[in-house]
């Protein structure tokens, strides 16, 4: 039998938690505190990060599917964000990075050198050959990378499947450069719940709660992942809303593409606070050092020879 471990909020830390139901024979929980729901109890950290090493994405065609086929309007949307930031290019970061799509909008770009990291051997192989980039095969800490050497770094759709999240995110905010930018998509948690739980779940899918768990951790509200950003030391600067991956019969995309285009005016017309589009993409900032006082200081008038 494979040992499991208890998780615990990443907001509240060890905060009391109430069972909300079972999903892949996996007990989601919310903290009593603030409502983040959460996998109460699942494997270990190591068993974990060996899943996505060798199991999770078992083939190429996998990839080419998943994440390039019904992810790339998203991602070419993300990108030209931050290649409107950067109009001069930057070294950038992209934690997950999965087929290596997004990466690809950056590489034959004047003044960008991306980097990937990532930990399917199978989805980083795809990445270098297909794309021809320069991603690290393994998980963010282990690279080491030098303090303050990337402009951005980005995490679009893995955040969710990060064991140690708030570890990540000083990670994160260690490797990039005083006034960098840190942009990250994550589920709509409420269009989440509205299509993984309830009547339209059991309608849709004849199950009760329907969170990919054991891929997925933590279900992040817009709410507490700010929460975790600025406790890391980010600044929220921007949001938008995002579209779920576009797949299935034409009809089904059709619906989807529909209710993107009305979820995302509510959301822009209400500045994100009526959130149901099907994802986010939040857009933090980690604020320039503050300089020393000498700096600061107006230099002294030389007095005339
Ligand atoms: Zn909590």
């Amino acid at each position: 039998m494979t040992s499991t471990t208890k998780t615990e909020c990443p907001v509240c830390g060890p905060a009391a938690t109430s069972a909300v139901g079972v999903c892949h024979e996996q007990p989601v929980v919310a903290c009593t505190q603030c409502g983040l729901l959460f996998v109460g109890e699942c494997q270990t950290v190591e068993d974990t990060e060996e899943f996505f090493r060798s199991e999770h994405v078992d083939s190429e065609e996998l990839t080419a599917m998943h994440y390039v086929t019904f992810r790339k309007d998203s991602l070419e949307r993300e990108a030209a964000v931050i290649q409107r930031l950067y109009p001069e290019g930057g070294r950038l970061l992209d934690v997950g990075t999965a087929s290596g799509y997004f990466l690809r909008e950056f590489a034959d770009v004047s003044g960008w050198e991306p980097v990937g990291v990532e930990p399917s051997a199978v989805s980083t192989r795809f990445a270098r050959q297909e794309f021809g980039l320069d991603v690290r095969e393994g998980y963010l800490q282990e690279q080491q990378f030098a303090a303050e050497s990337f402009d951005v770094v980005t995490s679009l759709d893995a955040f969710n499947c990060h064991r140690e999240p708030n570890e990540d995110l000083a990670e994160i905010h260690r490797v990039l450069k005083p006034g960098g930018t840190f942009a990250i998509e994550i589920p709509g948690q409420s269009y989440r719940m509205l299509t993984g739980s309830g009547p339209l779940c059991r309608l849709l899918f004849g199950c009760s709660l329907r969170l990919n768990a054991g891929v997925n951790f933590y279900f992040y509200t817009t709410q507490a992942l700010v929460t975790m950003a600025q406790r890391a030391g980010f600044v929220l600067q921007d949001a938008y809303p995002e579209s779920t991956p576009v797949q299935g019969r034409l009809v089904s995309r059709l619906a989807k593409s529909a209710y993107f285009t009305a979820t995302s005016l509510l959301y822009r017309l209400t500045g994100g606070r009526v959130h149901y589009a099907p994802k986010e993409y939040l857009i933090f900032r980690k604020p320039a050092a503050a300089k020393p006082a000498w700096q600061q200081a107006p230099a002294e008038p030389r007095a005339a020879a």
